[in-house]
């Protein structure tokens, strides 16, 4: 069992460049990270490629057994990797923030290692016999972002390794420690080269994984323009991707619902990680009928919600991870009220503080146009747009060119399905939204992404499939 300290120890680099890393809390100098270049990155492939023959050759049950081991590891040191996550990324210890965080890295690690691999009988009859088999890739070269950087990272590299693949994890520039932290418990019961980690700038050491020959797939969590990037990057070696990019979650209010009984999912729906989710609800369309209940029950839950110093255990919001986050929702919110939307909550930051705290923001009465509302804030604020016609607020939640998830509230299954069915979205929720199940597919529609993350699904995706035939 690592400590807070000792953890920090092991994976504070004795050379090389590093970076200094701040709570972003209270701007405390909390540790110095690692930074590595291309060449690093090439001999650590080298490494990788050389390990995944031994690794493919286990058997399935070996495999599982190690990824048992590390899941083990996880939960030995989850107290002190909670504690890294939460002074690095900010989020708070409690509440569904970091040690909710390393338990879903526990669970995203048992999940790929439980489910029965994929292999499928396609023919058996008089016309002939045909199977699926689900081959190693090779390497899978996996970057991950600074949200939720040590779960991320796992739902990359779990199914990766069980299926027989070795892995090269780029995590993101501001959460490099967590990730780093992380991956050196796996590796206290992993054998030697089988995940690995290299952390760099993404426009050189990101870059360069994606456009190596031997990498065969790239796993990447992040924004959609640097997305599109690792598109054309990977084209020349047809490097097999899954996307998963930005969001910009619409969330549907039909008129029959009872707005207190909904106040506090639809505040969790928004404001999990302090906003800083993809698949968080980013717009709110409420009708007419209920606008004003339903923004008063909200606002009745949210202004009670303590934010604040991670460490500090009544704290369930954190600030903002970096201050370029903070900078886009001060923007995005200022142009909201300059244009005469209502600020219910919130709208105020003290933008002199040390720490990066971004009040719970609700602004009311904005025209479904404003910027707060097109584009991805990916903070603390929730712009509510009043509807009266539901074909309306159906064509404004499909209007845009992302499509992650999306929720419908109604006391009325029936319609609230039918509703739900003419969203484009990776997911849909009904009287929820951002809830995430290891054995539920999840991924991206339209230019959130392609591909899909969990159960069988995401199995497949880290596999060669490979027909054998007669
Ligand atoms: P980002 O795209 O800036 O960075 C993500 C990662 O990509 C980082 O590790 C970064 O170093 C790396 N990177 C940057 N340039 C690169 C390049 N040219 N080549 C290769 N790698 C490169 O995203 P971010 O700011 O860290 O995260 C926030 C974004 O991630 C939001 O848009 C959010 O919606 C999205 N996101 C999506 C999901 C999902 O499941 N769809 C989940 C979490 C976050």
């Amino acid at each position: 069992m690592n400590t807070y300290e000792s953890l920090l120890a092991a994976i504070t680099p004795t050379s090389g460049e590093t970076r200094e890393v701040f709570d972003p809390a209270t701007g405390e100098l909390i540790g110095t990270a690692p930074v590595q270049d291309v060449a690093a990155l090439e001999a650590t492939i080298d490494k990788a490629v050389a390990a995944q023959v031994s690794w493919a050759a286990l058997s399935d049950d070996e495999r599982r057994g190690y990824l048992h081991k590390a899941a083990d590891a996880i939960e030995a040191s989850a107290e002190a990797l909670a504690e890294l996550l939460s002074r690095e990324q900010g989020k708070p210890l409690n509440g569904p923030n970091a040690r909710f965080e390393v338990g879903g890295c526990v669970v995203w690690t048992r999940t790929p290692a439980d489910t029965p691999l994929p292999v499928e009988v396609l023919v058996d009859d008089d016309s002939g016999y045909a199977e699926m088999h689900y081959r190693p890739l090779g390497v899978v070269g996996a970057i991950s972002p600074w949200n939720w950087p040590m779960m991320i990272s796992i739902w990359q590299i779990a199914p990766a390794l069980r299926m027989g693949n070795t892995v090269v994890m780029k995590p993101a520039e501001t959460t490099t420690l967590s990730v780093v932290a992380l991956i050196a418990v796996m590796n206290q019961v992993l054998p030697e080269g089988v995940l690995n980690v290299v952390p760099g700038p993404g426009s050189t050491v990101g870059d360069a994984l994606t456009r190596s020959p031997k990498i065969n797939k790239i796993m990447f969590t992040g924004s959609t323009p640097v997305g599109k990037r690792i598109i054309e990057a990977s084209a020349n070696n047809v490097t097999r991707l899954t996307l998963e990019l930005g969001g910009n979650d619409a969330g549907i209010v039909l008129p029959d619902v009872d707005p207190k009984a909904i106040a506090e999912d639809l505040f969790w729906g928004a404001f999990i990680n302090t906003g800083q989710t993809c698949a968080a609800l980013k717009r709110l369309y409420v009708h007419d009928s209920v606008y004003d209940e339903v923004v008063a029950a909200l606002a009745d839950v949210a202004a009670k919600v303590p934010m604040g110093v991670g460490l500090e255990e009544q704290n369930v919001l954190g600030p903002l991870q970096n201050r370029a986050q903070f900078d886009v929702v001060d923007r995005l919110v200022e142009a909201a009220k300059a244009s005469g939307a209502r600020v219910v909550l919130g709208g105020d930051p003290d933008r002199t503080a040390v720490g990066n705290f971004y009040p719970t923001t609700l602004i009311a009465d904005i025209d479904p146009q404003n910027e707060l509302v097109l584009e991805e804030q990916f903070g603390p604020a929730l712009p509510i747009i009043r509807y009266t016609d539901i074909d309306e607020a159906v064509r404004q939640a499909n209007a845009l060119e992302v499509g992650l998830g999306s929720s419908v509230w109604s006391s009325d299954r029936a319609k609230a399905l039918e509703v739900a069915a003419r969203l484009q979205a990776g997911t849909t929720w009904i009287n929820s939204h951002g809830g995430l199940h290891p054995m539920i597919p999840f991924g991206g529609a339209k230019q959130s992404g392609y591909g899909r993350e969990f159960g069988v699904e995401g199995l497949k995706a880290v596999a060669e499939p490979h027909v054998i035939s007669g």
